[in-house]
C-alpha cells in the first residue's frame, strides 16, 4: 500500500510558520511560511511551461535560495528535479540531459551561456521564470513515499555517471536515520556549504523541512565564512568534505570551537588518518561517515565518542540501515554491501547497472572494506582501483594516505602499472608543494611506513592530478599522464 504523507513544506509551514528555514550570510532570513509561499508561487509559474507530475526538469545552479525553492516548487507539481553539476563540461552535461530524458532546464542567469549549449526543448532562466504570471492550478498536498523526487548523477569516478533516482521515501529515511543518530535539538542549525547538486548538500534542506530546523546557507566555500558561521551564527552541525576540514584547521588557530558546535559531518570520500588525528587532538567533533549518491547521503557514521578509539573507521550503519562485507569474516577485506530504506531502488534507464548492483535488496557499493570485531566499518578502496602485484593485494589509498603526510607533498595519486614480472606494480603521481622534494627522500620516508611490495616503483612529479567535476581523483586516468 502506498505510504502517503502531507507535503513536507506545507506541513512545516503550519507547525512552525515563523521559524527561520534559511538564514543567509548577508543576514536575511526566509521563514518556513515564506519558503512555502515562495515555492508555491514558483510552482505556479513553472506550470506555464507544461511541467506536470512525472516531468524531469534539470536544474543548473550553484548554491542559492532560489535553487532550493525550485526543488520544493517541482515537488508541488509532482515533477522530478534532476540536479546538474555546474562544473561539468557541455558534453558531460548533455550526456546527463539525454540519459535522464530532460526536456526542460531551469538555469541560474549566470549559467545561461553554458545552459544554452544543452540539447533541451525549453531553457528557462531564473529571472525569466520570476517574471511569469502564476497559473491558477491545484498544487500537490500529499506526498507518496514511493514517488521519485530527485535524480542525481554519481560523480563518474569509475565510469560513466549513473542517474540515481531518489524517492521521497529515500530522502525521508535518510533524514530520519541521521536524526536517530545525531539526535535533534531545538538549537540545531545546519551549515549548508557543500554543493546542493550533490546529495550531501541537498539532503540538508530535506532535513530542515522535516525537522523544522534552520539552515545557514553559504553560496561559496570560504574557510573564514565557515568559521564565522560556527563562532557567531549559532551553527551546530556542518557537513563538510576533507579539503574543507583541512582549510578550516589551517586558519582556525588556537581558538576552540564554541560548545554549541556539536558535529562536523565529514563525508564524500576517504579521509586521511593524519588529518583525523589532527582534528581529534584539537577537539573538533568530526564525525567520519561513508555514503554515496545511491544512499541519499551518509549511511554509516562514526561518532566522536568512538573517534579516538576507532580512528580511520567510518563507523556503524544508521539505525534503519545495514552493512555487510561479502566475505562475512571480521577483519577480512571484501566488497561493502548496503541495505536500507534510504538506498535508491535503482538507476534511471540503466538496466545493466541495476542488474549488476542489486541482489536481494542489497546494493553492491563497488567499495572494498572490512568490519572489525565490534562491527565498525573501515573503507579500504574502490574495487576497480585494486592493484594486484605478484599475487598481493595493494590498495592505492593506503599508499596515498602515507605519502600525503610527507611534508612537501600536496596531492598524490597512486595506480597500478602493467608489469611483465609482477603483473602490476604501484606507481605514484605527486603534486609537490612550494619547496623541492626528491624521489629518494619520499621513498626513504615511505619505506618506514609501507611493506616493500607496496613501495611505489616510480614517482612522477606532475602539475595536477586528473580530477572530475566533483574534484575526485580519477585514478584510471593517471597512466595517461605518463
Ligand atoms: P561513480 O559511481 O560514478 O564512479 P562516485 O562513486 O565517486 O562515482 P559518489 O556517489 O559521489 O560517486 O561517491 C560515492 C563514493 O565515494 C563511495 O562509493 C566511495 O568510493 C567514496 N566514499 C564515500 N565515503 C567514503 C569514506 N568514508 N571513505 C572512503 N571512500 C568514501
Ligand atoms: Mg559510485
Amino acid at each position: 500500500m502506498a505510504e502517503i504523507m502531507p507535503h513536507w513544506l506545507t506541513k512545516q509551514a503550519t507547525l512552525s510558520p515563523n521559524r527561520p528555514a534559511i538564514e543567509m550570510v548577508d543576514g536575511s532570513v526566509i521563514t518556513f511560511y515564506e519558503l512555502m509561499q515562495q515555492s508555491k508561487e514558483l510552482a505556479k509559474k513553472i506550470a506555464n511551461y507544461g511541467i506536470e507530475k512525472g516531468s524531469h526538469v534539470g536544474i543548473l545552479s550553484n548554491n542559492n535560495p532560489t535553487m532550493i525553492r525550485l526543488v520544493h516548487a517541482l515537488s508541488y507539481l509532482g515533477a522530478v528535479a534532476v540536479l546538474l553539476n555546474t562544473r561539468l563540461t557541455k558534453e558531460e552535461l548533455n550526456y546527463q540531459v539525454n540519459d535522464a530524458m530532460i526536456k526542460t532546464v531551469i538555469s541560474q542567469d549566470d549559467l545561461l551561456e553554458k545552459a544554452n549549449q544543452l540539447n533541451v526543448n525549453q531553457l528557462i532562466g531564473f529571472t525569466a521564470l520570476e517574471r511569469e504570471n502564476p497559473l491558477n492550478i491545484t498544487l500537490v498536498t500529499e506526498i507518496n513515499l514511493d514517488d521519485p523526487f530527485t535524480i542525481i548523477y554519481t560523480s563518474g569516478t569509475t565510469g560513466f555517471p549513473k542517474g540515481v533516482i531518489h524517492t521521497y521515501g529515500n530522502h525521508w529515511w535518510s533524514a530520519i536515520g541521521s536524526a536517530l543518530n545525531l539526535g535533534l535539538s531545538e538549537k540545531d542549525k545546519w551549515l549548508a556549504v557543500l554543493p546542493f547538486f550533490h546529495v550531501g548538500g541537498l539532503s540538508i534542506f530535506f532535513k530542515s523541512v522535516i525537522y523544522g530546523m534552520p539552515v545557514y546557507l553559504v553560496e561559496k566555500f570560504h574557510e573564514q565564512v565557515v568559521l564565522d558561521a560556527i563562532y557567531h551564527h549559532g551553527v551546530t552541525i556542518a557537513s563538510v568534505v576533507t579539503v574543507m576540514v583541512q582549510r578550516i584547521m589551517d586558519v582556525q588557530g588556537d581558538r576552540p570551537f564554541p560548545s554549541h558546535f556539536r558535529c562536523m559531518l565529514l563525508g564524500g570520500g576517504p579521509a586521511p588518518v593524519p588529518l583525523l588525528e589532527k582534528a581529534t587532538n584539537r577537539n573538533i567533533p568530526v564525525f567520519q561517515s561513508f555514503g554515496m549518491t545511491e544512499t541519499s547521503s551518509q549511511i554509516v557514521t562514526l561518532s566522536p565518542k568512538d573517534a579516538f578509539r576507532k580512528i580511520g573507521s567510518a563507523g556503524k550503519a544508521l539505525f534503519p540501515a545495514q552493512i555487510r562485507i561479502d566475505t562475512g569474516i571480521p577483519m577480512e577485506i571484501g566488497e561493502i554491501y548496503v541495505k536500507g530504506p534510504m538506498v535508491t531502488k535503482g538507476y534511471y534507464n540503466n538496466s545493466e547497472a541495476n542488474e549488476k548492483s542489486f541482489q536481494d535488496g542489497w546494493l553492491s557499493t563497488g567499495d572494498l572494506g572490512y568490519l572489525d570485531e565490534e562491527g565498525f566499518l573501515y573503507v579500504v578502496d574502490r574495487r576497480k582501483d585494486l592493484i594486484i602485484s605478484g599475487g598481493e593485494n595493494i590498495y592505492p589509498s593506503e599508499i596515498e594516505s602515507v605519502l600525503s603526510a610527507y611534508d612537501g607533498i600536496r596531492e598524490v595519486g597512486v595506480t597500478g602499472k602493467p608489469d611483465d614480472y609482477w603483473g602490476q606494480v604501484p606507481i605514484a603521481f605527486v603534486v609537490s608543494d612550494k619547496h623541492e622534494v626528491s624521489e629518494e627522500a619520499i621513498l626513504g620516508y615511505a619505506k618506514k611506513h609501507l611493506a616493500k611490495y607496496k613501495l611505489p616503483k616510480e614517482i612522477h612529479f606532475v602539475e595536477r592530478l586528473p580530477r572530475n567535476a566533483s574534484n575526485k581523483l580519477v585514478r584510471n586516468q593517471l597512466l595517461d599522464l605518463l
